[in-house]
């Protein structure tokens, strides 16, 4: 036994996460169900090579690592960490420990943890994609923290940093606390990608602009307070020609969109915890939306599309980009801290604003802010940190305007327009569900609260319906 971890599963992600282990120092021993694939990974290792020890079954996989063992899987969610688990059961001691760092869906990490595994486990959400993963990932943990603690050196060194150098990794809190935070970061980082695409479609159809000059405006925006890896890859996007016939690429490319469906769960479970996220549902029903081309097709044909034209100003694109995208986080760390609660974790919020600080795909400036703003006072909404609320109340009428204009013109621009309904609700200490409450005890006697402290919980509607 010579190496200090192992890892399964060497496709795109795992492949990069093993290199970047192998260069911070550790010997990996590796495994993949298709053995070509583990031999071709040592010979293309180049100077890591040494430290790569490859292997053709799990038990030669298990007796290269020194016990206590830690095995990391990087295969496809689902039933496949189910079966390499089973597999992997009888050559693992009590003493041993597995890392699922593929996209589990949290419920799964839960069910795991409670299902009396015969070693230990961690559910480890890493974010950054392949090029994250090859030289310095996102890393949110969930586990015990003695778990935790035995492999955090590695963790640590092969996670991105943030430019104060604290290591983007960390442990989240118990079981799928890990993956959870990892599900939201994926909702969010749909969300900030829809907010991008809003102000791109005003840019193209509103203001008619080309993507050489779109580019340059999001350029431009990468140096101001929406610096962000979107941004910045949004810039490069739009600069990018087509190898087939020199247009802009993003001219070329279908506008139907794909998901893997972290946007969906987080929508769900949204829901399952009452937590508000308008902007994040928004941004998944958009891409479901997308998805349905013919309809959209059809509805052109029958409605014809809007005028589009439209006279705004990037300057207040900009702003409503602020504004929306404080408020879409705000929504965000809200649904974090509401899961608490229910699965007994302890989320730190200004630790996981840390942690995607560097590293993930919804990196950006404003989450160093974001991270000091929530270790003022975790329990206050974000919006109302006098940062980000100074922020918001100069670049909202932006927002409003944008999206007035925009609906005026037909611009559909559901993620902007849900994080202003969103935020006109939850600065409105006297709302309308004064009229959902009469309404549900109309017809289901379910009672109500008064505002005078008069002891009467339901209306005379018998009287009026007699
Ligand atoms: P790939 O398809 O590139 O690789 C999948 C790997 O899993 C291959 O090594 C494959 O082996 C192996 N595998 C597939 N099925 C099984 C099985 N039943 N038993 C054992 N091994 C199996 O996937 P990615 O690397 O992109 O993704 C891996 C995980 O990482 C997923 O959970 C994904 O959601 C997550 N992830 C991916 C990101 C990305 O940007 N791609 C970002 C963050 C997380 P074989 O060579 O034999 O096919």
């Amino acid at each position: 036994a010579q190496a200090r971890i192992g890892l399964i599963g060497l496709g795109t992600m795992g492949a990069a996460l093993a290199l970047n282990i192998a260069e911070k120092g550790f010997p990996i021993a590796v495994w993949n169900r298709t053995t070509d694939v583990t031999h071709r990974f040592k010979a293309d290792a180049g100077e890591l090579a040494d430290r790569v020890i490859p292997t053709d079954s799990l038990k030669e996989l298990v007796e290269a690592i020194t016990p206590p063992r830690a095995i990391i899987l990087m295969v496809p969610a689902g039933a496949a960490v189910d079966q390499q688990i089973e597999a992997l059961t009888p050559y693992l001691g009590p003493d041993d420990l597995v890392i699922d760092a593929g996209n589990a869906d949290f419920h799964d990490t839960n069910r795991r943890n409670q299902a009396g595994l015969p070693f230990h486990f961690l559910g480890m959400g890493v974010s950054g994609g392949e090029e994250g993963a090859r030289h310095g990932p996102s890393i949110m943990g969930g586990g015990s923290e003695a778990d935790w603690s035995s492999v955090a050196d590695i963790l640590t060194a092969i996670s991105a940093k943030a430019e104060d150098g604290t290591p983007c990794a960390a442990r989240m809190g118990d079981e799928g606390a890990g993956h959870f935070v990892k599900m939201v970061h994926n909702g969010i980082e749909y969300a900030d990608m829809q907010m991008i695409a809003e102000v791109y479609g005003i840019m193209r159809d509103g203001m008619g602009m080309d993507a050489a000059q779109i580019s340059k405006v999001f350029s431009r925006w990468n140096e101001g307070p929406l610096q962000s890896y979107l941004i910045e890859i949004s810039a490069a996007v739009t600069a990018t020609a087509d190898p087939h016939g020199g247009k802009p690429i993003v001219d070329v490319i279908l506008d139907r969109a794909g998901q893997k469906g972290t946007g969906r769960w987080t929508a769900i479970e949204a829901q399952h915890l009452a937590a508000p996220i308008p902007v994040i549902e928004a941004a998944v029903m958009a891409r479901n939306v997308s998805g349905q081309l013919d309809q959209r097709k059809a509805g052109e044909a029958r409605f014809g599309a809007a005028p589009k034209r439209a006279d705004f100003d990037t300057g207040a694109l900009e702003q409503a980009l602020i504004a929306g995208k404080i408020l879409c986080y705000a929504q965000g760390f809200a649904m974090i801290a509401a899961a608490s609660k229910p699965f007994g974790w302890t989320l730190n919020l200004p630790e996981i604003a840390k942690v995607w600080r560097a590293g993930c795909i919804i990196r950006s400036t404003m989450l160093n802010d974001m991270a000091e703003a929530l270790a003022e006072d975790p329990a206050r909404n974000l919006v109302l940190a006098p940062f980000f609320a100074d922020l918001v109340e100069k670049a909202l009428p932006s927002l409003r305007r944008v999206v007035v204009e925009a609906i005026d013109a037909g611009h559909a621009v559901p993620a902007l327009v849900s994080g202003l309904m969103w935020f006109d609700m939850m600065r409105t200490s006297r709302g309308t569900a004064n009229m959902i409450q009469a309404q549900r005890d109309f017809f289901g006697a379910h009672g109500f609260e008064r505002l005078d402290g008069i002891e009467d919980s339901h209306g005379p509607w018998a009287m009026q319906q007699g």
